[in-house]
Protein backbone atom coordinates (compact mmCIF):
# COMPACT_ATOMS: atom_id res chain seq x y z
CA UNK A 1 0.00 0.00 0.00
CA UNK A 2 3.30 2.34 0.71
CA UNK A 3 5.06 4.03 -1.42
CA UNK A 4 8.05 1.86 -3.55
CA UNK A 5 10.21 4.43 -2.59
CA UNK A 6 10.27 2.54 1.41
CA UNK A 7 11.27 -0.73 0.90
CA UNK A 8 14.99 0.11 1.13
CA UNK A 9 14.90 2.98 3.87
CA UNK A 10 15.92 1.61 7.18
CA UNK A 11 14.92 3.71 10.50
CA UNK A 12 17.83 5.64 12.16
CA UNK A 13 19.99 3.82 14.34
CA UNK A 14 20.75 6.61 16.46
CA UNK A 15 17.09 7.54 16.67
CA UNK A 16 16.03 3.98 17.58
CA UNK A 17 18.92 3.98 20.08
CA UNK A 18 17.73 7.15 21.65
CA UNK A 19 13.65 6.11 21.72
CA UNK A 20 15.66 2.49 23.62
CA UNK A 21 17.08 4.35 26.19
CA UNK A 22 14.25 7.13 26.84
CA UNK A 23 12.06 3.97 27.73
CA UNK A 24 14.99 2.62 29.76
CA UNK A 25 15.35 5.91 31.73
CA UNK A 26 11.38 6.25 32.30
CA UNK A 27 11.76 2.50 33.87
CA UNK A 28 13.79 4.16 36.22
CA UNK A 29 17.43 2.68 34.92
CA UNK A 30 20.14 4.39 35.63
CA UNK A 31 21.50 4.51 31.64
CA UNK A 32 24.92 6.76 30.37
CA UNK A 33 23.56 8.19 27.02
CA UNK A 34 27.08 8.33 25.18
CA UNK A 35 24.67 7.74 22.03
CA UNK A 36 23.47 11.35 21.19
CA UNK A 37 24.87 14.05 19.12
CA UNK A 38 23.10 16.78 20.49
CA UNK A 39 24.96 19.79 22.65
CA UNK A 40 24.19 19.69 26.44
CA UNK A 41 24.42 23.61 26.43
CA UNK A 42 21.41 26.20 26.32
CA UNK A 43 20.97 28.41 23.23
CA UNK A 44 22.92 31.58 24.58
CA UNK A 45 20.85 34.07 26.14
CA UNK A 46 21.19 36.88 23.23
CA UNK A 47 20.40 34.72 20.92
CA UNK A 48 16.97 33.58 22.48
CA UNK A 49 16.20 37.32 22.72
CA UNK A 50 16.43 38.12 19.63
CA UNK A 51 13.82 35.39 19.11
CA UNK A 52 11.62 36.65 22.21
CA UNK A 53 11.62 40.03 20.74
CA UNK A 54 10.80 38.91 17.58
CA UNK A 55 7.72 37.36 19.00
CA UNK A 56 7.03 40.62 20.75
CA UNK A 57 6.76 42.63 17.56
CA UNK A 58 4.49 40.00 16.04
CA UNK A 59 6.90 38.83 13.06
CA UNK A 60 4.79 36.01 13.16
CA UNK A 61 3.12 35.54 9.10
CA UNK A 62 4.69 34.16 5.90
CA UNK A 63 7.91 35.63 4.88
CA UNK A 64 10.28 35.45 2.28
CA UNK A 65 10.89 31.41 1.22
CA UNK A 66 14.54 31.60 1.35
CA UNK A 67 14.48 32.97 4.62
CA UNK A 68 15.03 36.61 6.25
CA UNK A 69 17.08 39.01 4.29
CA UNK A 70 18.83 39.85 7.76
CA UNK A 71 19.90 36.29 8.23
CA UNK A 72 21.31 35.50 4.80
CA UNK A 73 22.88 38.64 5.15
CA UNK A 74 24.34 37.96 8.07
CA UNK A 75 25.24 34.57 6.92
CA UNK A 76 26.88 35.71 3.55
CA UNK A 77 28.91 37.73 5.81
CA UNK A 78 29.99 35.10 7.97
CA UNK A 79 30.96 33.09 5.20
CA UNK A 80 33.17 35.42 3.00
CA UNK A 81 34.71 37.05 6.57
CA UNK A 82 35.06 33.33 8.24
CA UNK A 83 35.59 31.16 5.60
CA UNK A 84 36.89 32.47 2.81
CA UNK A 85 33.74 32.08 0.57
CA UNK A 86 31.96 34.04 -1.45
CA UNK A 87 28.93 33.86 -1.66
CA UNK A 88 26.12 36.39 -1.65
CA UNK A 89 22.64 36.27 0.17
CA UNK A 90 20.82 35.48 -2.83
CA UNK A 91 22.86 32.69 -3.39
CA UNK A 92 21.70 31.30 0.39
CA UNK A 93 18.84 29.24 1.16
CA UNK A 94 17.66 29.24 5.20
CA UNK A 95 15.93 25.37 5.74
CA UNK A 96 14.63 23.32 8.79
CA UNK A 97 18.27 22.27 9.91
CA UNK A 98 20.95 20.80 7.77
CA UNK A 99 19.23 17.69 6.81
CA UNK A 100 16.40 19.52 4.94
CA UNK A 101 18.88 21.53 3.33
CA UNK A 102 20.50 18.44 2.15
CA UNK A 103 17.59 16.59 1.24
CA UNK A 104 16.27 20.03 -0.36
CA UNK A 105 20.14 19.60 -2.50
CA UNK A 106 19.37 16.20 -3.50
CA UNK A 107 16.19 17.16 -5.16
CA UNK A 108 17.50 20.24 -6.67
CA UNK A 109 20.74 18.34 -7.95
CA UNK A 110 19.86 14.58 -8.73
CA UNK A 111 17.89 12.68 -11.44
CA UNK A 112 16.31 9.21 -10.68
CA UNK A 113 19.20 6.69 -11.37
CA UNK A 114 21.78 9.30 -10.87
CA UNK A 115 24.56 7.76 -8.47
CA UNK A 116 25.95 9.72 -5.25
CA UNK A 117 29.14 9.00 -3.79
CA UNK A 118 29.10 8.44 -0.24
CA UNK A 119 32.57 8.17 1.65
CA UNK A 120 32.69 5.07 4.35
CA UNK A 121 31.95 5.85 7.26
CA UNK A 122 28.94 8.33 6.86
CA UNK A 123 26.70 9.76 8.10
CA UNK A 124 23.49 7.46 8.73
CA UNK A 125 21.23 9.61 6.71
CA UNK A 126 23.07 10.16 3.71
CA UNK A 127 22.42 6.94 1.98
CA UNK A 128 18.79 6.63 3.00
CA UNK A 129 18.34 10.63 1.57
CA UNK A 130 19.92 9.64 -1.52
CA UNK A 131 17.54 6.56 -1.97
CA UNK A 132 14.42 8.72 -0.95
CA UNK A 133 15.05 10.57 -4.01
CA UNK A 134 15.43 7.88 -6.46
CA UNK A 135 19.25 8.47 -6.72
CA UNK A 136 21.67 5.80 -5.75
CA UNK A 137 24.12 5.82 -3.33
CA UNK A 138 27.40 4.34 -4.07
CA UNK A 139 29.93 3.55 -0.52
CA UNK A 140 33.19 4.37 -1.07
CA UNK A 141 35.79 2.54 1.26
CA UNK A 142 38.42 4.95 2.67
CA UNK A 143 41.68 3.76 4.80
CA UNK A 144 42.13 3.94 8.46
CA UNK A 145 45.69 5.07 8.16
CA UNK A 146 44.07 8.31 6.28
CA UNK A 147 41.94 8.85 9.31
CA UNK A 148 39.15 7.47 6.94
CA UNK A 149 39.44 10.72 5.09
CA UNK A 150 38.97 10.33 0.94
CA UNK A 151 41.57 10.82 -1.27
CA UNK A 152 41.83 10.46 -4.79
CA UNK A 153 43.05 7.00 -4.59
CA UNK A 154 40.02 5.68 -3.44
CA UNK A 155 37.62 7.94 -5.68
CA UNK A 156 39.48 6.40 -8.47
CA UNK A 157 37.01 3.36 -9.27
CA UNK A 158 34.06 4.62 -8.19
CA UNK A 159 32.94 6.59 -10.88
CA UNK A 160 30.43 5.94 -13.68
CA UNK A 161 28.28 7.76 -16.36
CA UNK A 162 25.97 8.04 -13.88
CA UNK A 163 27.80 9.82 -11.17
CA UNK A 164 26.54 12.83 -10.04
CA UNK A 165 27.36 14.18 -6.62
CA UNK A 166 30.10 13.91 -4.24
CA UNK A 167 28.95 13.94 -0.36
CA UNK A 168 31.96 15.19 1.41
CA UNK A 169 31.66 15.58 5.76
CA UNK A 170 34.12 18.22 6.93
CA UNK A 171 34.61 17.70 10.33
CA UNK A 172 33.99 13.89 10.03
CA UNK A 173 30.57 12.63 12.00
CA UNK A 174 31.46 9.91 13.08
CA UNK A 175 35.80 10.16 12.92
CA UNK A 176 35.85 13.70 13.85
CA UNK A 177 38.21 14.19 11.39
CA UNK A 178 39.33 17.26 9.41
CA UNK A 179 40.96 17.54 5.90
CA UNK A 180 43.57 19.78 5.37
CA UNK A 181 43.64 21.95 2.16
CA UNK A 182 46.02 19.73 -0.02
CA UNK A 183 43.17 16.66 0.80
CA UNK A 184 40.89 19.17 -0.48
CA UNK A 185 42.62 20.05 -3.55
CA UNK A 186 43.34 16.89 -4.75
CA UNK A 187 39.37 15.59 -3.95
CA UNK A 188 38.20 19.24 -5.96
CA UNK A 189 40.32 18.31 -8.69
CA UNK A 190 39.09 15.04 -9.35
CA UNK A 191 35.36 16.53 -9.50
CA UNK A 192 36.08 19.06 -11.79
CA UNK A 193 38.06 16.80 -14.03
CA UNK A 194 34.87 14.59 -13.96
CA UNK A 195 32.14 16.69 -13.93
CA UNK A 196 30.96 15.99 -10.32
CA UNK A 197 29.41 18.13 -7.77
CA UNK A 198 30.03 18.50 -4.37
CA UNK A 199 27.93 18.46 -0.96
CA UNK A 200 30.01 19.48 2.05
CA UNK A 201 28.67 19.26 5.03
CA UNK A 202 30.09 21.37 7.37
CA UNK A 203 27.77 21.46 9.84
CA UNK A 204 30.58 20.79 12.74
CA UNK A 205 32.48 23.55 10.99
CA UNK A 206 33.11 25.83 14.07
CA UNK A 207 33.97 22.56 16.20
CA UNK A 208 37.28 22.49 15.28
CA UNK A 209 40.34 22.11 17.45
CA UNK A 210 43.60 21.78 16.14
CA UNK A 211 43.53 22.02 11.83
CA UNK A 212 42.52 25.01 10.88
CA UNK A 213 38.85 24.80 9.12
CA UNK A 214 38.79 25.21 5.26
CA UNK A 215 35.61 25.51 2.96
CA UNK A 216 36.32 23.77 -0.07
CA UNK A 217 34.02 25.86 -1.85
CA UNK A 218 36.79 28.72 -0.81
CA UNK A 219 39.32 27.02 -2.98
CA UNK A 220 38.71 28.98 -6.05
CA UNK A 221 35.47 30.12 -8.21
CA UNK A 222 35.19 27.04 -9.73
CA UNK A 223 35.51 25.16 -6.56
CA UNK A 224 32.46 27.21 -5.92
CA UNK A 225 30.32 27.08 -8.85
CA UNK A 226 30.32 22.88 -8.23
CA UNK A 227 30.24 22.97 -4.45
CA UNK A 228 26.67 23.08 -2.25
CA UNK A 229 27.90 24.14 1.23
CA UNK A 230 25.72 23.11 3.48
CA UNK A 231 25.51 24.14 7.24
CA UNK A 232 23.44 25.10 9.90
CA UNK A 233 23.03 25.70 13.61
CA UNK A 234 22.18 22.63 15.83
CA UNK A 235 25.82 22.20 16.64
CA UNK A 236 27.39 25.17 17.19
CA UNK A 237 24.81 27.05 18.90
CA UNK A 238 23.70 24.21 20.76
CA UNK A 239 20.29 25.14 18.51
CA UNK A 240 19.10 21.24 17.91
CA UNK A 241 15.42 21.99 18.53
CA UNK A 242 14.97 24.97 16.51
CA UNK A 243 15.79 22.97 13.23
CA UNK A 244 17.71 25.51 11.56
CA UNK A 245 20.36 25.52 8.76
CA UNK A 246 20.96 26.60 5.58
CA UNK A 247 23.08 25.82 1.93
CA UNK A 248 24.57 28.17 -0.02
CA UNK A 249 25.60 27.74 -3.66
CA UNK A 250 25.73 28.94 -6.85
CA UNK A 251 22.56 31.26 -8.16
CA UNK A 252 21.22 28.70 -10.42
CA UNK A 253 20.92 25.82 -7.77
CA UNK A 254 20.25 28.16 -5.12
CA UNK A 255 17.17 29.31 -7.26
CA UNK A 256 16.05 25.56 -7.69
CA UNK A 257 16.70 24.69 -3.87
CA UNK A 258 14.37 27.72 -3.40
CA UNK A 259 11.50 26.66 -5.80
CA UNK A 260 11.69 23.59 -3.90
CA UNK A 261 11.27 24.66 -0.88
CA UNK A 262 8.80 26.98 -1.86
CA UNK A 263 5.98 24.07 -2.59
CA UNK A 264 7.36 21.99 0.19
CA UNK A 265 7.83 24.25 3.29
CA UNK A 266 7.58 27.98 2.29
CA UNK A 267 10.29 29.18 5.22
CA UNK A 268 11.14 27.73 8.50
CA UNK A 269 9.62 29.55 11.73
CA UNK A 270 10.71 33.01 11.78
CA UNK A 271 11.42 32.64 15.50
CA UNK A 272 14.04 30.47 14.65
CA UNK A 273 15.44 32.44 12.37
CA UNK A 274 15.98 35.64 14.55
CA UNK A 275 17.32 33.44 17.04
CA UNK A 276 19.84 32.33 14.65
CA UNK A 277 20.76 35.73 13.58
CA UNK A 278 21.34 36.69 17.30
CA UNK A 279 23.58 33.62 17.38
CA UNK A 280 25.64 34.72 14.31
CA UNK A 281 25.71 38.36 15.53
CA UNK A 282 26.22 38.03 19.47
CA UNK A 283 27.47 35.55 20.19
CA UNK A 284 30.63 34.19 18.90
CA UNK A 285 31.91 34.75 22.30
CA UNK A 286 30.03 32.15 23.86
CA UNK A 287 29.92 29.58 20.91
CA UNK A 288 33.88 30.12 21.15
CA UNK A 289 33.01 28.92 25.03
CA UNK A 290 31.83 25.69 24.29
CA UNK A 291 34.37 24.39 21.44
CA UNK A 292 37.19 25.40 24.05
CA UNK A 293 35.01 22.69 26.58
CA UNK A 294 34.27 20.45 23.68
CA UNK A 295 38.27 20.42 23.25
CA UNK A 296 38.76 20.10 26.77
CA UNK A 297 36.04 16.97 26.61
CA UNK A 298 38.31 15.74 23.75
CA UNK A 299 41.39 15.68 25.42
CA UNK A 300 39.53 14.26 28.56
CA UNK A 301 37.76 11.14 26.55
CA UNK A 302 41.25 10.08 24.57
CA UNK A 303 43.58 10.02 27.48
CA UNK A 304 41.39 7.68 29.19
CA UNK A 305 40.62 5.73 26.37
CA UNK A 306 44.48 5.39 25.95
CA UNK A 307 44.25 2.96 29.12
CA UNK A 308 41.93 0.57 27.68
CA UNK A 309 43.11 -2.59 26.23
CA UNK A 310 42.35 -4.12 23.34
CA UNK A 311 40.50 -1.50 21.05
CA UNK A 312 41.93 1.82 19.62
CA UNK A 313 40.37 5.10 18.02
CA UNK A 314 40.59 7.28 15.31
CA UNK A 315 42.07 10.95 17.31
CA UNK A 316 39.14 13.42 16.33
CA UNK A 317 40.55 16.62 15.38
CA UNK A 318 36.71 18.19 15.25
CA UNK A 319 33.45 17.55 16.13
CA UNK A 320 32.64 15.39 19.22
CA UNK A 321 32.74 12.02 19.04
CA UNK A 322 35.03 9.08 19.18
CA UNK A 323 35.17 6.54 16.59
CA UNK A 324 36.42 3.63 18.57
CA UNK A 325 37.77 0.45 16.20
CA UNK A 326 36.63 -2.87 18.87
CA UNK A 327 37.35 -5.15 15.87
CA UNK A 328 39.77 -7.37 18.44
CA UNK A 329 37.09 -7.90 20.48
CA UNK A 330 34.94 -9.51 17.90
CA UNK A 331 35.98 -13.34 19.00
CA UNK A 332 34.14 -12.81 21.92
CA UNK A 333 30.91 -12.39 19.92
CA UNK A 334 29.70 -15.57 18.21
CA UNK A 335 27.04 -13.90 16.14
CA UNK A 336 25.83 -14.11 12.54
CA UNK A 337 24.40 -10.25 12.68
CA UNK A 338 25.73 -7.43 12.99
CA UNK A 339 29.07 -7.56 15.69
CA UNK A 340 28.82 -3.68 16.45
CA UNK A 341 24.74 -4.02 17.13
CA UNK A 342 25.42 -7.44 19.57
CA UNK A 343 28.08 -5.59 21.02
CA UNK A 344 26.31 -2.26 21.97
CA UNK A 345 23.02 -4.12 22.81
CA UNK A 346 25.04 -6.47 25.52
CA UNK A 347 26.84 -3.21 26.80
CA UNK A 348 23.53 -1.05 27.10
CA UNK A 349 21.65 -4.21 28.67
CA UNK A 350 24.50 -5.23 31.13
CA UNK A 351 26.35 -1.82 31.81
CA UNK A 352 23.46 0.98 30.81
CA UNK A 353 25.53 2.75 28.86
CA UNK A 354 24.41 3.48 25.03
CA UNK A 355 27.21 4.07 22.39
CA UNK A 356 26.31 3.71 18.80
CA UNK A 357 27.18 0.53 16.57
CA UNK A 358 29.54 1.38 13.94
CA UNK A 359 27.18 -0.25 11.50
CA UNK A 360 24.85 2.56 11.24
CA UNK A 361 27.98 4.58 9.36
CA UNK A 362 28.47 1.49 7.33
CA UNK A 363 31.91 0.56 9.69
CA UNK A 364 30.72 -3.23 11.77
CA UNK A 365 34.22 -3.22 13.15
CA UNK A 366 33.57 0.21 15.52
CA UNK A 367 31.40 1.83 17.48
CA UNK A 368 30.94 5.94 17.88
CA UNK A 369 30.66 7.32 21.49
CA UNK A 370 29.78 11.40 21.74
CA UNK A 371 31.25 13.38 24.40
CA UNK A 372 28.76 16.13 23.89
CA UNK A 373 27.60 15.49 27.55
CA UNK A 374 29.53 16.56 30.95
CA UNK A 375 32.58 14.85 31.77
CA UNK A 376 31.50 12.62 35.06
CA UNK A 377 28.99 10.86 32.27
CA UNK A 378 31.84 10.07 29.70
CA UNK A 379 34.18 9.08 32.15
CA UNK A 380 32.15 6.78 34.22
CA UNK A 381 30.79 5.55 30.97
CA UNK A 382 34.40 5.03 30.05
CA UNK A 383 35.17 2.80 33.05
CA UNK A 384 32.42 0.72 32.25
CA UNK A 385 33.41 0.48 29.06
CA UNK A 386 36.74 -0.60 30.24
CA UNK A 387 35.10 -3.41 32.92
CA UNK A 388 33.13 -4.44 29.78
CA UNK A 389 35.85 -5.38 27.34
CA UNK A 390 37.48 -6.94 30.79
CA UNK A 391 34.72 -9.14 31.15
CA UNK A 392 35.01 -10.30 27.53
CA UNK A 393 38.20 -11.00 27.20
N1 LIG B 1 24.98 16.41 9.05
C1 LIG B 1 25.66 15.72 9.98
C2 LIG B 1 27.00 15.19 9.64
C3 LIG B 1 25.12 15.52 11.27
O1 LIG B 1 25.82 14.84 12.18
C4 LIG B 1 23.84 16.03 11.55
C5 LIG B 1 23.21 15.79 12.86
O2 LIG B 1 23.58 14.96 13.64
C6 LIG B 1 23.17 16.73 10.55
C7 LIG B 1 23.75 16.91 9.32
C8 LIG B 1 21.79 17.31 10.78
O3 LIG B 1 21.85 18.54 11.39
P1 LIG B 1 20.53 19.40 11.67
O4 LIG B 1 20.15 19.19 13.09
O5 LIG B 1 20.93 20.80 11.38
O6 LIG B 1 19.48 18.92 10.73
Amino acid sequence: MLSNRLLNITPSYTIDISSKVNKMINSGLDVINLSIGEPDFNVPYMAKLHGINSLNNNCTKYDIVAGLEILRSEISNKLNTENNCNYSPDEIVVSNGAKHAITNTLLAITNPNDEVLIPKPYWVSYGEMVKLVNAVPKFIDTKKQNKFKLTQYDLNNSITNNTKLLILNNPSNPTGSVYTKKELMNILDFCLKNNIYILSDEIYEQICFNEEFISIASLSKQAKDITITINGFSKSAAMTGLRLGYSASNKSIAKAINTIQGHLLSHPSQTSQYIAYGALKDCKKEIKTMVNEYKRRRDLITSKLNCLPYIDYIYPDGAFYVFVDISKLSGSFNTTNSFSIEFCNKFLSKYQVAIVPGIAFGMDNYVRISFSCSENLFLEGINRLNDFILKLM
